[in-house]
Parts: C-alpha cells; sequence; structure tokens
C-alpha cells in the first residue's frame, strides 16, 4: 500500500493520497473474477459480467460473471450430485477438512483481508477480525461435526425401541449481505459442511470476491467439488433468488439481508415448503442506566456503533441514556467518537471505512436531516466528507433526540448516534420495544436485579450486558419478530442443516 497516514487529529485524507491504496497480494491466486461450480472456474453461460467498485474511491476493482437463474439451476444439479457422496463420508471427515479450511484462511489472513477490504471499503484491522472469525467458525463446527448425536428414547409400546438419527438436509441455497462478506458465509456454510450437506452460495454483487476466495481456499482444503458452489450475479438476481428458493432440489434457504428481501425468499420458498433461517434487519437498542461505569458505555457504544462505519445488522441504533448521566456519557461518547480516523479501510489506520454506496450515505443524511429538524443538536459531525469520498459521512453523534425521530423506526445503517434521554425503567423498556425488529439489544448498568429485569423484558434475540460486542462462534446468533428466525453458530448453529429421523422397531 502507498498511501500514507495523516496523524490523529486531522481525521481526513485527501483524495489523491489513497487513489492508489490497493492490496499487494502474497497470492494473487485468491483474487478470482470467475464462479466456482463443481470444482471449475467459469464464466456465465451467456458470457455477460458486471463490474465491481471500490466503495473509497468509486474506481473498478474487477469483473464478475453475471449468472442467470439457468446457470444457478445447473450448480444445483451439482450440488445434488455431489451431496450423495458427500452424505456418506464419516463426520470425523469433515471435521478434518474444515479444520483445513480454518488453517488455510488464518494463513492467508493478510490476502483475504486486504481483499475484504477493498471490496467493503471496512479498515484493515476489522477485515482481519472478520478473517479471523471465519477460521475460528470453521473450528467450532469442525468440533460439532463428530458430536451429531441422536436419541434413543423408551417406547410406550411394548417391544417397540425407538431412535432417531439426525442426517444432512441435502442441498443449501445460502445468500449473503456485503457488510461482513465473509464471516457471513462461514457461519452457514460450515454448519452444512459439519452436517454433510452441499450449497449454491450467492454473495453480494457488492463484495463478491471474499466469497470467491473463500471457495478457491474450500478447494485446497480437500472439500470434494460440488459441495461448495459460489456463484455471482447482479442483475439477475431476482430469478436467481426464485429459482433458489422454489428449486425442488434445494432442501434449505439461509439468508442474511434485509427484512423486505427476507419476507419475499420465506414466502417464494413456502412454494416447496423449504427450511428457512433468516437473520434479517435490527434496530437495536442501546441503554445506559444511571449506575452505568458512564466511560465502559462510552467505549461500548463506540464499538457497538461505529463497527463497519454502523453497517452491521447487531449496531446499536437507538441510545437511550439515563437523566443522572445524560451529560457526562453525551461528553464522553462525543469525545470518543470525534478521534475517529475517517479513510479508505486499505489505509493504514483508518478507523472508519466509506458507506457501502450512494443510497446508504443517502440514508444516513436523512437521519441527520430528520433529528436536526426536530430539535436535535449536534455534538459532532452531521456531514459528508466529500473531500474524502462520495461515500463518507462524518462518524456523528446527535443529543436531544425523541421517539417521533424517524432512527427510532428504521434501522439506519451508517455512523450516527442519537442521544435519547430517559427517566424509569418501565419507560425504556416500552421505547426499546416499541419496534418490529428484535435482533440485539445492549444494557449497561451496576445493579444485578436491574440486568435481570431489562434482559428478560426486552425483545430480542440476542442482550450484550456491560458489553458492545457480542458475537462469538459460541453465542447463539439471531433474532425474533421481524429480524427473523433460526440460530447461528453455537452449539444450535448445526441445527438447521439437519433433520431428525425417527425410528421405531419392533422387536
Ligand atoms: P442490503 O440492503 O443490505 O443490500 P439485501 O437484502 O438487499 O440487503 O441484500 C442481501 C442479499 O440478498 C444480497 O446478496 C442481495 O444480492 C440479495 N438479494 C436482494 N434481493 C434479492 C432477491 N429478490 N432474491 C434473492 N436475493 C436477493
Amino acid at each position: 500500500m502507498v498511501a500514507r497516514f495523516i496523524p490523529r487529529g486531522t481525521n481526513l485524507f485527501a483524495r489523491t493520497m489513497y487513489s492508489a491504496a490497493k492490496p499487494s497480494l502474497k497470492n494473487p491466486a485468491l483474487f478470482r473474477q470467475q464462479s466456482l461450480v463443481n470444482g471449475q472456474w467459469i464464466n456465465a453461460k451467456s458470457g455477460e459480467t458486471f463490474a465491481v467498485t471500490d466503495p473509497s474511491t468509486g474506481q473498478k476493482i474487477g469483473e464478475c460473471p453475471e449468472h442467470t437463474a439457468e446457470d444457478y439451476a445447473t450448480a444445483i444439479e451439482h450440488a445434488r450430485t455431489a451431496f450423495e457422496d458427500f452424505k456418506k463420508v464419516t463426520h470425523r471427515e469433515r471435521a478434518n477438512m474444515l479444520r483445513r479450511w480454518s488453517q488455510l484462511m488464518t494463513e492467508n489472513i493478510n490476502d483475504l483481508a486486504q481483499i475484504l477490504s477493498w471490496e467493503n471499503g471496512k479498515p484493515l484491522a476489522e477485515a482481519k477480525g472478520e478473517i479471523t472469525s471465519c477460521a475460528v467458525n470453521f473450528d467450532w463446527f469442525a468440533e460439532e461435526a463428530p458430536r451429531i448425536y441422536g436419541d434413543t428414547i423408551p417406547s410406550q409400546t411394548p417391544n417397540v425401541r425407538i431412535h432417531t438419527i439426525k442426517q444432512p438436509i441435502g442441498v443449501c441455497a445460502i445468500i449473503t449481505p456485503w457488510n461482513f462478506p465473509a464471516s457471513m458465509i462461514s457461519r452457514k456454510v460450515g454448519a452444512a459442511v459439519a452436517a454433510g450437506c452441499s450449497s449454491v452460495i450467492k454473495p453480494a454483487s457488492e463484495t463478491p470476491f471474499s466469497a470467491l476466495a473463500m471457495a478457491y481456499l474450500a478447494e485446497e482444503a480437500g472439500i470434494p467439488r460440488g459441495i461448495v458452489n459460489v456463484l455471482t450475479t447482479r442483475k439477475n438476481i431476482k430469478d436467481v433468488g426464485r429459482e433458489l428458493c422454489e428449486n425442488k432440489v434445494v432442501a434449505k434457504v439461509s439468508f442474511t439481508g434485509s427484512t423486505n428481501v427476507g419476507k419475499l425468499l420465506m414466502r417464494q420458498a413456502a412454494s416447496t415448503v423449504k427450511k428457512v433461517s433468516l437473520e434479517l434487519g435490527g434496530n437495536a437498542p442501546f441503554i445506559v442506566f444511571g449506575d452505568a461505569d458512564v466511560n465502559a458505555a462510552a467505549d461500548g457504544a463506540l464499538a457497538s456503533r461505529f463497527r463497519g462505519s454502523g453497517q452491521t445488522c447487531i449496531c446499536a441504533n437507538r441510545f437511550y441514556v439515563h437523566e443522572d448521566v445524560y451529560d457526562e456519557f453525551s461528553k464522553k461518547f462525543a469525545e470518543k467518537v470525534s478521534g475517529l480516523k475517517v479513510g479508505p479501510g486499505l489505509v493504514e489506520g483508518s478507523q472508519q471505512g466509506p458507506l457501502i454506496n450512494k443510497a446508504g450515505i443517502d440514508k444516513v443524511a436523512r437521519h441527520v436531516e430528520d433529528a436536526l429538524g426536530k430539535n436535535g443538536k449536534v455534538l459532532t459531525g452531521g456531514k459528508r466528507l466529500s473531500e474524502i469520498g462520495d461515500n463518507f459521512y462524518a462518524p456523528t453523534v446527535i443529543a436531544n433526540g425523541t421517539a417521533d425521530m424517524v432512527i427510532n423506526k428504521e434501522e439506519t445503517f451508517g455512523p450516527l448516534a442519537v442521544l435519547i434521554k430517559f427517566k424509569t425503567l418501565e419507560e425504556v423498556v416500552k421505547m426499546a420495544n416499541d419496534t418490529e425488529y428484535g435482533l440485539a439489544a445492549y444494557v449497561y448498568t451496576r445493579d444485578i436485579g436491574t440486568v435481570h429485569k431489562v434482559t428478560e423484558a426486552l425483545e430480542v434475540g440476542m442482550v450484550g450486558v456491560n458489553r458492545g460486542l457480542i458475537t462469538e462462534a459460541s453465542l447463539p446468533f439471531g433474532g425474533v419478530k421481524e429480524s427473523g428466525f433460526g440460530r447461528e453458530t453455537s452449539k444450535y448453529g448445526l441445527d438447521d442443516y439437519l433433520v431428525v429421523k425417527s425410528v421405531a422397531v419392533a422387536l
């Protein structure tokens, strides 16, 4: 990387400084511009491609095949054939493959992180963290694979014995978003391989290169051809989505993305009664009680809101701060936020990358405008950083938040925190639950009674108590309400890829 870094305080990178910020890969074979189907690197049947651009600069990164629904149907057929053999591979052998895949992710972490940072814009340090999480997920599922136990169950009928076996569900369709281009795939395909399933993966068209690099390493890890297939598409997405949901061979659809697309996929998958798991939008409340360690809360808020420039589904989106600590928290938090170094992910030292695209930054600007129009007060940020690039927005904190601001209803998916004052536990729980989403929530308090009361009352799938970052392989990840269903990673992460078969034997 050629770009220089401007010291803390200056905070801005001039456009010219990073036009040369490109990955330098030790293993260039990891950067692939073709899809992997049945062990072959292929183009679209039509020969069409689409361009992928760097969100920091708008410059072209490369091209990927524009596959049609028909191309995906062919891949699904290959996945079906491959599954017939793979389901007979022992659990231990599948574990060994996943362990090898994990090792390869770690060995290639510098290259993989650069590819990820380039296409997504997130800082290199975060990209490395994401690749590490992929390696850990593969290890986790390697450890789970040999422990797919059935049950022995006493029968109510004399001379009958009942037992269950857990079998792989079959061909899985995996659809993933751009905000975690690698880890969202690892938590799905890791489980699929451990269970003995084959997969057809459709990565987001904004960030296909991380997925293709992982597919390359899956081959290197000795996972049989046809088990991990990755195909790219952009303009044909609706047809492809329908194919993945309606093709009779596909047994399961696993999706991470927006609630609206999740609803559409669920409707489509109903036509063949497929097993579905959905990890959809969130609108996480972050609650700071009057007895909280305010400095720790400000650190947690920073980590939770500003990771991935605020573009994660479990990002804190609504900040409720008790009136006793409101001023202190606002000051500390705004200070920390104003110290964030903004710049392209590939530039060393960047802590905040760009938004993914124009729609992303326009939404942040709209939410800021709405808050300011309702008496919000900017403590830091509040503007685009066009001098760095079209997709950069200053990390922003706004005080005097009110319940009627649009940020309470919509997920901002950007670097904006609006602070709302509260008085009582009952009042804050009511406000926190007043949303159709239910993915994550964060609570800061030192009172054990408050911990239990609030964690039990919040309508979400995950709660961080005195923690702003909660994701790890052992934590069941998933939501309630319109944030979806199904749990990824953890001891439950394999369940969606398995079917329980019950056997009743007459003696
Ligand atoms: P976001 O707004 O974060 O991009 P989306 O839900 O649109 O969220 O995208 C998440 C994933 O879903 C991406 O891989 C995207 O290409 C895919 N996707 C979008 N629309 C459809 C659709 N109609 N059918 C199947 N997949 C879709």
